[in-house]
C-alpha cells in the first residue's frame, strides 16, 4: 500500500515525498481515511508511531483551498488547531506540519511558554490557518486578543494523557469551548483512562472512530 490510495491533494504528496515516506504507517492507514472524511477520531497512540503524519495529512487537506484559488492576505484566521503538553512536542508537531503544508498556500506557527510572547504575538497578527499551541500560552494569547478561535474546524488533543497529568484539564476545557461546536476533534493518548474517556465524552462527537 501507499500513500497514493488515500486521494491526497498532489501537493501533500510531493511533501510526503520530499519527507522520504514510501509507505503509511498502521496509524496512518487507519487515520487518514477517517480524518478524511470528517470523522472524530479518539486514537491510542505513542510518539514513533507515526501519529502526527497520520492527523497532520489528512488535516492539511481539510482545510486546503482548491489549487489556484489565491487567498486574502489579509486573512489567515487560524483553521486548525493542534494542542500539545510540552513546548519541546509543540515544536516537533509544527516543524512538521510546516513540512507537510511547504507546496500549499496554508501557513503553521506555534506558541508555547516559557518564551517572550511578542514575537509569537506578531506571527499570530500576521496570521496562521494552522496552529500547534501548548494550553496555557495559547489562553494568554486568546486574553491578549493576538489570536480569535472561532473559525476553527479541526482541533487535535495530541498525548491527552500527558496534558491531564500536567494539570491542563481547566485550560483545555475553557480552549474547547471558545471553539465552534461543529467542529471536527481528534484525540490522540497513550492510555484510555477514565479521565481521556470523560474527556472524549464531553468534547468529541458521540461515538468517534477509536484507532488502537
Ligand atoms: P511520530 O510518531 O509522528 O512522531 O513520527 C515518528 C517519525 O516517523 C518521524 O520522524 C516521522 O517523520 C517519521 N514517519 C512518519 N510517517 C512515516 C512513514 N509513513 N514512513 C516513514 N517515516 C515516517
Amino acid at each position: 500500500s501507499s500513500f497514493e490510495q488515500f486521494g491526497l491533494d498532489p501537493r501533500i504528496l510531493s511533501a510526503i515525498k520530499s519527507m522520504g515516506y514510501a509507505t503509511p504507517t498502521p496509524i496512518q492507514e487507519q487515520a487518514i481515511p477517517v480524518v478524511l472524511m470528517g470523522g472524530d477520531v479518539m486514537g491510542a497512540a505513542q510518539t514513533g508511531t507515526g501519529k502526527t503524519a497520520g492527523f497532520g495529512l489528512p488535516l492539511i487537506q481539510r482545510i486546503l483551498p482548491k489549487a489556484n484559488t489565491s487567498m486574502s492576505p489579509a486573512r489567515h484566521p487560524v483553521r486548525a488547531l493542534v494542542l500539545a503538553p510540552t513546548r519541546e512536542l509543540a515544536d516537533q508537531v509544527s516543524e512538521n506540519l510546516v513540512a507537510y503544508s511547504k507546496d500549499t498556500p496554508l501557513r503553521a506557527g506555534v506558541v508555547y511558554g516559557g518564551v517572550d510572547i511578542r514575537p509569537q504575538s506578531e506571527m499570530l497578527r500576521r496570521g496562521v490557518e494552522i496552529l500547534t499551541a501548548t494550553p496555557g500560552r495559547l489562553l494568554d494569547h486568546v486574553e491578549q486578543k493576538a489570536v480569535n478561535l472561532s473559525q476553527v474546524e479541526i482541533v487535535v488533543l495530541d498525548e491527552a494523557d500527558r496534558m491531564l497529568d500536567m494539570g491542563f484539564l481547566p485550560d483545555i476545557s475553557r480552549i474547547l469551548k471558545l471553539l465552534p461546536a461543529n467542529r471536527q476533534s481528534l484525540l490522540f493518548s497513550a492510555t484510555f483512562s477514565p479521565e481521556i474517556k470523560k474527556l472524549a465524552k464531553n468534547f468529541l462527537k458521540p461515538n468517534p472512530c477509536v484507532i488502537e
